[in-house]
């Protein structure tokens, strides 16, 4: 891609944004588009497979590009949380989709060499079986307890992610319920702990108007940028 339009797509997003921190989904990217958009002034990046964004880290990290925020937001497999810990520039997990895999990163988290990483739950709003995420609130609260509790720990509760359905004939209107139920959720976490902050990770290409209209803190784009 030309570095111009993905500068011109960058602006167009940021001035809707405004304050809302944008996350530029790089997974279907080349590296030289990736970094076009960091010389354009964009510094966090979302990458969903611990392959890609080691190489992609690496790159960074041998240029001196050391400012780069790397948020992993795919899938991460147990045995894929070491590799996914040492990656340089590694800043948030919006992924972390259950007790035990909380339990495997914190176990592991003497390979991260940063001094903090964000940790989001992931929620699974739409209930679509393809899709990961926490489905007990039970478990959820667990998970939040356990990261609460460990209060030596490098790995910060930030917040909670969801995506909206794909399977659904209003695409829109299921992702403004998805994104309800993660804002109902919470509420319910900040009565039952007292936290008063947690943040929201949600929207999309698709479905970013409507995070917005919601109070998304983080929204997630790829396509509109990069493809
Ligand atoms: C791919 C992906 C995105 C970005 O999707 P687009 O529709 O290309 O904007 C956001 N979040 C997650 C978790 C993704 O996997």
């Amino acid at each position: 891609m030309q570095k111009n339009e993905i500068e011109i797509r960058l602006k167009k997003l940021k001035a809707e944004l405004k304050k809302v921190e944008l996350i530029a989904v790089s997974k279907y990217s080349e590296i030289e588009d990736v970094v076009r958009a960091y010389e354009c002034g964009q510094l966090s990046f979302g990458e969903n497979r611990v392959s890609d964004l080691e190489i992609k880290a690496e790159y960074f990290k041998n240029n001196n590009l050391n400012d780069v925020k790397w948020h992993f937001i795919g899938h991460l497999q147990s045995n894929k949380a070491r590799e996914l810990l040492k990656i340089p520039g590694l800043y948030a997990i919006h992924s972390v989709d259950s007790l035990r895999l909380l339990e495997e990163l914190l176990k592991k988290e003497h390979e991260f060499k940063g001094s903090e990483l964000k940790i989001f739950f992931q929620i699974n709003t739409s209930h679509e079986n393809e899709k990961s995420g926490f489905e007990s609130m039970d478990e959820l609260k667990k998970a939040v307890q356990l990261l609460l509790t460990r209060t030596d720990s490098k790995l910060k509760i930030e917040g909670l992610m969801t995506m909206g359905a794909i399977r659904t004939e209003d695409v829109k209107a299921s992702a403004l319920k998805s994104f309800r139920d993660l804002k109902a959720i919470r509420e319910q976490l900040s009565i039952t702990f007292g936290l008063s902050h947690l943040k929201l990770s949600m929207g999309m290409s698709g479905d970013y108007k409507e995070a917005l209209a919601e109070g998304a803190d983080y929204i997630r784009i790829g396509s509109l940028i990069f493809k």
